[in-house]
């Protein structure tokens, strides 16, 4: 297969897993024949101290507005549901607290977030934002409520957050506490997702995480997986499929080649490296013998699966086709050839992909740009089919944009340890998140 048409059918397999880009790939589908059947869960795992047994496979709740869908992700088998009290606007937590209604309550464990963004939060913001999500989710309690992404470890500790956390476990409301971490902003602390996750563990307070681990991005997943797992700390992952920013940047380009527009300055450097990684991925597929990135996206999980250590990998499901995939990937493990080619896969793309978690980089920006939160939009955008959610995140930075990188020279990308053209990569997430 011939590359074009090898990222045609990479787009096509894209968006039957779900990931694809497009109206098919981000909306609600309607229900499809396998709602009612398809995959189950084969695998439960002890999630840590807390002693629940979880579906490896569960639910990143992120964009599911759909009861119906929402039912169809509790009759497979999966009990392990993350929401937020921000995620769209409150309506995915909603959506959770109908479907459950008839449900044995006890047998699914959910977690919610609230957003902290002061350790000087006071109790009692905590307490009423905490009761307006078991509202919403229209339960009794919360099996985890959880700091959403603190970019401090100040913020971790917030006083306020932990005598809240106190008073409502002593009503019942909330079981376990915990965080998650993608990375912050480094302009808005220079504390990474290791520092902030050891020093959860440090704590002592937390019972739960959800972080960042792939087959890319694993050293520092697996040095926070052996801190918590010391402690019996719950590890439940997200971000576990890292590919496709190979085929999202060849995109981009034709899209600026077939503009008839001047080409930018930085983009002739960007087309002789895709041009040689191309090349290079060539060979690549076929030696694997691949068809389309979705053989990658089922290694990419297995990998994290096959790690003894996570308790549940989160997906983001939004149609029966993807919540098929998802659920039939329970209980498989990473073969050894699988293995290899993503070894493979990682020397090869792995040059175009911006680290999540990482931001080594932004303190060299003299415009404060925040690179590792916008090349994470561009993989809700591209990646995840979150199209919306990516342009409003993005358009909603109160630091610099990536419009101010075409003119730059490019301190970011001399700082990058793994040699990416991050620059050229940010002009690219820049016309991606804004439809350019
Ligand atoms: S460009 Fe490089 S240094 Fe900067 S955040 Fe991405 S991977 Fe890290
Ligand atoms: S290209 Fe320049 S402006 Fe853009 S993030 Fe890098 S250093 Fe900052």
């Amino acid at each position: 297969m011939d590359r074009r048409r090898f990222i045609g059918a990479s787009a096509s397999a894209l968006a039957s897993f779900g990931l694809g880009r497009g109206e098919q790939a981000f909306g609600q589908t309607a229900q499809s024949s396998t709602s009612g059947g398809g995959p189950k869960i084969k695998e439960y795992r002890t999630l840590g101290r807390t002693g629940f047994k979880v579906s490896d496979i569960g639910l990143g709740g992120g964009e599911v507005t759909d009861a119906a869908l929402f039912e169809a992700v509790l009759d497979r088998g999966i009990n392990y549901i993350d929401a937020a009290e921000n995620y769209v606007n409150g309506q995915v937590e909603r959506t959770i607290g109908k479907a459950m209604k008839n449900r044995d309550r006890k047998s699914v464990f959910i977690t919610t977030k609230l957003y902290l963004r002061d350790a000087n939060v006071t109790k009692q913001e905590v307490l009423d934002r905490s009761r307006k999500c078991l509202e919403r989710l229209e339960t009794d309690y919360v099996d985890c409520l959880q700091i959403h992404c603190p970019p401090t470890t100040a913020i971790l500790k917030a006083p306020g957050f932990h005598d809240a956390v106190k008073e409502l476990k002593a009503e019942g409301r909330v079981r376990f506490c915990g965080l998650s971490q993608h990375g912050s902003q480094w302009n808005e602390a220079p504390e990474t997702m290791e520092q902030i996750l050891m020093a959860a563990a440090e704590d002592g307070r937390f019972d739960l995480a959800l972080f960042v681990y792939n087959f890319i991005q694993r050293d520092m997943g697996e040095r926070i997986l052996k801190a918590f797992k010391e402690k019996n700390i719950a590890a439940t992952i997200m971000k576990a499929n890292p590919v496709g920013t190979y085929t999202w940047i060849q995109q981009e380009v034709e899209k600026v080649k077939n503009s008839g527009e001047k080409m930018p300055e930085y983009l002739p450097a960007l087309l002789e490296r895709v041009k040689k990684v191309a090349d290079q991925a060539d060979a690549f597929k076929n030696t694997y013998n691949l068809t389309n990135d979705a053989e990658l996206l089922v290694a990419a999980y297995r990998f994290v699966l096959a790690h003894p250590d996570v308790h549940t990998v989160c997906c983001m499901v939004q149609n029966y086709d993807e919540l098929d995939t998802y659920a039939s990937l329970s209980g498989t493990r990473l073969s050894a050839p699988e293995e290899k080619k993503l070894a493979a896969y990682a020397e090869t793309y792995g040059q175009f992909y911006c680290r999540h978690a990482c931001g080594q980089c932004e303190a060299d920006c003299p415009r404060g740009v925040p690179v590792n939160a916008i090349m994470r939009f561009r993989h809700y955008f591209s990646a995840q089919g979150r199209e919306k959610h990516a342009m409003a995140e993005y358009a909603g930075l109160e630091t610099g944009r990536a419009d101010l990188c075409a003119g730059c020279a490019g301190y970011c990308q001399k700082a990058c340890p793994h040699g990416l053209p991050i620059q050229a990569m940010l002009t690219l997430a820049h016309q991606t998140l804004t439809l350019g």
